[in-house]
């Protein structure tokens, strides 16, 4: 069953295989190798690892590290470009330990450094690192611990720049540099006034909130001046906003970045580098479109308009061509990881109690909604779903008045949803389908209701409408009879999921397979690499899911790297502050006084604190 599309937004990395079975395809040696993902669940089930669980491919993300500097090197190399490319990962996409340590380690062959935006990112960039012309590339705002920090690692040996947002910063930075006596690598983050397509284009623009203005570069330029340390200035940055759709902005953007930087060649600064920050996009519906969830570029197009750009501004000016650097996360991330789910349970919408004839005793609205069931056909289907809404509107108005039973109630909403349903196999067969009908498919859905979190994690999904490609792993060979939207544990109506990327087209329901008896149902919710893992919340105290990092070594061979327990009822208790070790004894106070007033046993009180005891223990998650 190819409806799902990962041909489309799979880049590649993800396939079906003759059984049905989602795959995920890796090169190792140089040879193609595909594994199915089921077979990678069945060695979590047997580690003990349940679901819902994070599956990260290291494969996957070294893959994407490989791709954007090769990309970047042939476009270099194909117009003799004299600077280099250096790419640093911003931790903030995903600062997990596993994730981070692979790219450092991965990268370390590119020398592929990290961007940190706050201290305690800077921190992991400085325990992970371990090449010193790898860079290090420092955002966001600094106190003076944040800049001792970052000097002490100029001093070690690190490329460790400080990407100045304001020249009050500046200011800081110089005033620690004298104190340590280390002088620092300064860059600047213009304010462009390019701005881009898609949902982050507030990154950038004149009410951006981010970047210098042209007088603030101006202003720093005659700080350093007069602190004798304009020479310290090698690098200017910009971010367009993550996510850009369009390539079109991407070249405005740079050529405007490079006029800044040949405007600070002009004013005397050494500069050297320019950052171009992150914003390579991913293509999550695969519909290779400048809309906001998908690109209409590639990375190779992608790099070689930058670096075209630059030449194309920067040789007329005989500027020295700089080195490159970019920021990218989402790009590198995305594909490395999936979230996995079972299936709970299913509420379908089907009319499973009709009545067989019409009741004498009941009220006439109830008895023209049957009539109406009895006589829909392809010529009246518009005016049997009016009569049906408003026929069963009126059985619930004479039930609010006590004038209609319960059994009455049900009968009139059975009846009303056999009529959608079958509206629902008639509209394919409509020359046009009526407005009103429109909705019909997602009010008929299915409810699949899965073992996860939406804010856990994919916290996107409810925060900006992110599509994210889902679709089963298994059974793919079947054709899913079922539509369906997707709801999760928590006890809040956002926490579901109906909009759907199917084909490259968005769907308000999926198709789904019918669960089996004794079978668990699984599915993969992919692409989910970037800025999912920390934005996610503990709503309804569901904690961190379980998280494997896979990597695969040839065909069926794949060795489970790292695993990280999600979080225990314990650990989430303890985020809201509570300590289970007080829990438990209040509660062995709250049992011995039912003792004593006879309301239950010792033996009982035993079972009840040992309960307790063992909840504190277990996964946050359903558990079988
Ligand atoms: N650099 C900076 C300064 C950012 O703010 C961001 C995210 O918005 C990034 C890099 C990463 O962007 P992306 O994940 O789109 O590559």
């Amino acid at each position: 069953v190819q409806l799902y599309g990962p041909s489309a937004w799979g880049a590649g990395y993800f396939s079906i295989n003759d059984q049905g079975n989602a795959c995920i395809n890796v090169t190792v040696n140089e040879k193609p190798i595909t594994v199915a993902i089921t077979d990678i669940v069945e060695g979590m089930k047997s580690r003990g690892l349940d679901m819902p669980c994070v599956l990260r491919i290291e494969n996957l993300l070294d893959e994407r590290i490989r791709l954007i500097n090769d990309s970047f090197a042939d476009a270099m190399q194909r117009v003799d470009y004299r600077g280099f490319y250096r790419g640093v990962f911003p931790i903030k996409v995903n600062q997990q330990y596993h994730v981070i340590e692979e790219i450092a380690s991965f990268g370390k062959r590119y020398k592929h450094g990290l961007e940190a935006g706050s201290k305690a990112e800077l921190l992991i960039a400085l325990s992970q690192l371990n090449d010193f012309d790898s860079l290090i590339i420092c955002n966001g705002y600094k106190d003076e611990e944040f800049i001792e920090l970052g000097l002490y690692a100029i001093a070690m040996g690190y490329n460790c720049f400080f990407v100045i947002e304001s020249s009050e910063e500046l200011e800081t930075i110089l005033a620690q540099s004298n104190k340590l006596g280390v002088d620092p690598l300064i860059g600047i983050r213009v304010r462009l006034a390019t701005t881009v397509d898609g949902h982050w284009s507030g990154d950038s623009g004149d009410g951006s909130i981010f970047g210098v203005s042209t007088a603030g570069i101006l202003r720093a330029v005659e700080i350093l001046k007069a602190a004798d340390k304009l020479d310290c200035l090698q690098l200017l940055h910009c971010h367009l906003g993550s996510q850009i759709p369009n390539i079109r902005n991407v070249r405005i953007g740079i050529q405007e970045t490079c006029q800044y930087y040949a405007g600070l060649i002009a004013e005397g600064a050494p500069m050297g580098y320019l950052d171009i920050g992150g914003g390579l996009a991913v293509d999550y519906d695969g519909s290779q479109s400048n809309t906001s969830h998908s690109m209409n570029y590639g990375i190779s197009e992608y790099c070689t308009n930058v670096i075209e750009t630059v030449i194309e501004t920067l040789d007329p000016l005989g500027i020295e061509h700089p080195h490159i650097v970019s920021e990218s996360g989402r790009s590198t991330v995305a594909y490395s990881s999936m979230l996995l789910f079972n299936i709970l349970s299913v509420r379908s919408k089907q009319a499973y109690h009709l009545p067989a004839a019409i009741d004498d005793e009941w009220p006439e609205a109830l008895v023209n909604l049957f009539e109406a069931h009895q006589q829909l056909s392809l010529h009246n289907v518009q005016e049997t779903f009016n009569d049906a809404i408003y026929y069963r509107d009126e059985v619930r108005q004479l039930f609010q008045r006590g004038q209609a039973s319960l059994r009455e109630r049900a009968m009139a909403e059975e009846m009303t949803l056999a009529i959608l349903n079958q509206i629902r196999l008639l509209m394919p067969k409509l020359s046009r389908i009526p407005q009103a009908l429109e909705d019909i498919p997602k009010t008929i859905a299915s409810i699949y209701y899965g073992n996860f979190s939406l804010f856990q994690s994919l916290p996107d999904v409810w925060a900006i409408d992110q599509v994210f490609p889902i679709m089963p792993i298994h059974r793919l060979d079947e054709f899913p009879s079922t539509e369906a939207i997707i709801a999760d544990l928590t006890c809040d109506c956002d926490g579901r999921i109906d909009r759907f990327i199917l084909n490259n087209e968005y769907h308000e329901t999926i198709p789904l397979h019918a669960l089996r008896q004794d079978e668990e149902y699984y599915l993969g919710v992919f692409l989910v690499g970037a800025y999912q893992e920390t934005l996610g919340d503990l709503h309804n105290l569901f904690g961190d899911t379980n998280v494997v990092s896979v990597h695969i070594n040839g065909e069926d061979s794949f060795e489970f790297r790292r695993e990280f327990e999600g979080d225990s009822i314990a650990d989430v208790l303890s985020y809201v502050e509570y300590t289970p070790a007080i829990m438990l004894e209040q509660l062995r106070k709250i049992c011995e006084n039912a003792v004593q007033k006879g309301k239950i046993t010792p033996k009982i009180r035993k079972s009840i604190l040992g309960a307790f005891r063992q909840s504190l223990q277990g996964y946050t998650y359903f558990e079988r």
